[in-house]
């Protein structure tokens, strides 16, 4: 079974530039921005610019060089917003995924949470 994606979701349109958004770093093959909805402190989204429904999407179909252009980006993301372990201090990063996972956006993307003690759980 693929996976069918929507250009018609939210991320999309913000990767589209049709609506705007509080972008915190970007590459060739990803973008970070902050939650509409922020549930920490640090609440920020990394999106790969590909069309990608989920994680298990991505991680099967997207080829290597746009894999570490997102995590790539996700490490600036963290160093950037001082949470890094090497900075003392941490965060979380989750993804949510289809029904049962609560997924809303169905573009994949990845919280990275922080700023503050993360309870067991968030989204
Ligand atoms: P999900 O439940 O799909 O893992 O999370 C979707 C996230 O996207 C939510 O945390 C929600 O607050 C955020 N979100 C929804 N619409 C927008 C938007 O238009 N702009 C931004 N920056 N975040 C959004």
């Amino acid at each position: 079974m693929g996976y069918d994606y929507d250009d018609s979701n939210i991320f999309a349109k913000i990767l589209r530039g049709e609506i705007p958004n509080d972008t915190v770093a970007e590459n060739e093959h990803a973008l970070a921005f902050r939650d509409i909805s922020p549930k920490a402190p640090t609440h920020v989204l990394v999106i790969p610019k590909g069309r990608y429904v989920s994680f298990d999407d991505f991680a099967a179909n997207a080829p290597p060089e746009e894999i570490t252009g997102f995590m790539r980006l996700c490490a600036e993301v963290v160093r950037a917003e001082g949470v890094s372990l090497d900075q003392g201090n941490g965060f979380r990063a989750i993804t949510n995924a289809g029904n049962d996972g609560v997924q809303e956006v169905p573009h994949f993307h990845l919280h990275i949470l922080g700023g503050r003690v993360i309870g067991p759980m968030l989204l």
